[in-house]
Order: structure tokens, then sequence, then C-alpha cells
């Protein structure tokens, strides 16, 4: 119920008004966005790598309408990259990319051809890019772009989402030699006719893709905090024979760092997913959609002087 609520205050731009302007939002920010600038990409990108840890950074953005938006897009991210490498920063960090936030619903041809220049510049800084996944109805594109960008970057990363029907045979379809495959549960409100609605169902269903990818030739990126799935996760590594350099473990910024510090210990490749920049209002309403306590860190902060 309160999932649905956010999910769908992720959407409203009078929402977005209203809680961008609050003063307190900045604090609740901080906690999962590393801040506005390049300069704070790259500070949390050093702690992180200083701590063992690899990185994905996401500048903030998605549903970009205009085409200079989008253009504005691509330049952040070819900044970015020659910054991250001048910082010796790669290949311990590489760069998740909305396609959304290239134009892809203004002019998919215009989102791809942007995306070719963020694998390039990545590829010339010793580095990757993975293309997050967004609501259903971009699904084909977003896999049909990967697939065109594969051709000249074959390490470019797909995202999947467990709580989707069809991702079962997306998995199948991924689990080849040289695939980066992120394996999640799924952010977005989505309808009973393409998607999981429980979390046990979703949560099986997770599992399933595990069992595909993990038995695959390609290398699964497990997203996820759940501390079930991620037992599961390496119970499969022992049984699939995968060693460490086989598969990583993904998180987010700002959740369960303990957890990140307990599998990078044991020797798992884990990486942490970086946002920056000021468009948080859409990935902070995801976030507290996930948790309830998130939700109380949010009620404690407004009701705060
Ligand atoms: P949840 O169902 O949220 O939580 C399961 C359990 O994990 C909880 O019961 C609790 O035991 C534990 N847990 C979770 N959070 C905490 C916490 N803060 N502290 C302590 N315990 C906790 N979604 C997309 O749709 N597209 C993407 O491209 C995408 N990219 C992602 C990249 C990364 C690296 C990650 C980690 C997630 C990404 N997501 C993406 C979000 C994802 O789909 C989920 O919405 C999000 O990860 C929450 O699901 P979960 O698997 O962590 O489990």
């Amino acid at each position: 119920m309160l999932r649905s609520v956010f999910l769908a205050a992720a959407g409203s731009s009078r929402m977005e008004r209203l809680i961008s302007s609050a003063p307190v939002s900045k604090g609740i920010v901080r906690r999962f966005v590393a801040g506005d600038g390049i300069d704070d990409a790259l500070r949390a990108s050093r702690e992180l790598a200083d701590d063992g840890l690899a990185i994905s950074l996401d500048y903030l953005g998605e549903d970009t309408l205009t085409a200079e938006q989008a253009t504005a897009t691509r330049d952040q991210y070819l900044t970015l990259l020659a910054r991250l490498k001048d910082a010796g920063l790669t290949p311990a960090a590489e760069v998740s990319v909305k396609l959304s936030a290239l134009g892809q619903k203004v002019d998919d041809r215009m989102a791809y051809g942007y995306a070719q220049e963020i694998c390039a510049a990545a590829a010339a800084a010793g580095t990757t890019v993975t293309l997050d996944a967004e609501d259903h109805t971009t699904t084909d594109s977003t896999l049909e772009i990967l697939a065109e960008l594969r051709k000249d970057h074959p390490a470019t990363g797909a995202v999947l989402q467990a709580y989707l029907r069809r991702t079962e045979g997306d998995c199948r379809e991924l689990a080849t030699a040289g695939s980066r495959v992120r394996l999640c549960k799924g952010a977005y409100a989505e309808p009973e006719s393409v998607a999981y609605q429980s979390a046990l169902d979703v949560d099986k269903a997770y599992v399933r893709c595990l069992n595909i990818l993990m038995s695959g030739a390609g290398y699964p990126m497990i997203a996820t905090h759940d501390p079930r799935l991620i037992a599961i996760a390496e119970d499969r590594a022992r049984w699939f024979d995968r060693s460490a350099d086989e598969f990583e473990f993904q998180m987010l910024y700002g959740t369960r760092p303990e957890e990140q510090a307990r599998l990078a210990a044991a020797g798992h490749t884990v990486r942490v997913y970086v946002p920056y920049g000021d468009q948080w209002y859409g990935y902070l309403m995801r976030r507290l959609a996930e948790r309830p306590a998130n939700v109380a860190f949010l009620g404690r902060a407004l009701t705060s002087k």
C-alpha cells in the first residue's frame, strides 16, 4: 500500500515541487545520493574504492523530454568518464545510464547515438557502461539498443527486473559468454498483466532468474540487499562452481554498508551504485517505497526542527 503511494508520488510533478523545495529533504537525500556534482561523485567513489569496493555511477535524471536536456546528460557522462580516468578511478568505477535520460521517449535513435558515444568514452577510459532498466514500456527498446551497443562494446551491461513475467526468457537470451547482466527485483509500479505483485512471487522469480544466470555463460551481477537472496546466490556460486571473479554483488549507496564490507572481506566483488546530481526526486521516492524504515526516516525529518 505504502509502496504504491510512494511510486505514484514518484511520477507526480506537483509532489516533486513540494518535496524538492522542502528544506528537510536535503538531509534525507544525503543518505542515498553522493551529492550534486562530479566532485561529490569522485569523492564518494574514492572512499568506496579505498574500502575495496567497485562503483557504478549514475547521473540522476530520467524521462528527459527535450533534446537539449538529453545532450546535457550525454555531456555530463563524457566529462565524468574523463574525470574518473584522470583520477585513476577506472576500472574500479563504471557508469550506469538511463536511456530515458538520453531522450529515449522522444527519439530512441538519439538516445542510442548518445549511449554509443558514452560507451566509446567509457572504453577510452578503460571501463564499462550498464544500461539501467526502467518501466516496462521501455524494456523492448532498451534491450534492442543494448544489442546494438554490444556489437561495438560487448561488455555493455544489461539490467533485468525479476518482477517482470518476461524476465526468465530475457535471462536465457542474455546468459551468453561475455554478457554482463545485473539482476534486480524491479523498482517501478507495474500492472499485474506484466509483473508479479506479491513479494513472495517476486522473490521466487528472482531465484529462477538467478539459477539461469548463474548456470549460464555470462557474468551475473546480483543487485539486492535481501539477505536470503544473497545467501542463495553464494550457494549457487558453489553449486555451479563459479569463482569470485565470475560474478559480483551490487548494492545501493547508503544501503547495508556493513553487508557490502562483509561480502568484500569474504573475497567477493561488491559494486556500489552511486547516484549524484540534483534530479534526485524520482530516485528518492523509489527508495522510500522499498522500505518502511526509510519512510519513518522521512517522517522524523519532516517533524523535527
Ligand atoms: P527488498 O525487497 O527491498 O528488501 C528485502 C530485504 O532486504 C528486506 O526485508 C531486508 O531484510 C533487507 N534490506 C533491504 N534494504 C535494507 C536496508 N536498508 N537495511 C537493512 N536491510 C535491508 N531497479 C530497477 O527497476 N532498475 C534498475 O536499473 C535498478 N538498478 C539497481 C542497481 C542496484 C545496484 C541495486 C542494488 C538495485 C537496483 N534497482 C533497480 C532497485 C531494485 O529493483 C530494488 O527495487 C531494490 O534493490 C530493493 O530490492 P531488494 O532486492 O534490495 O530487496
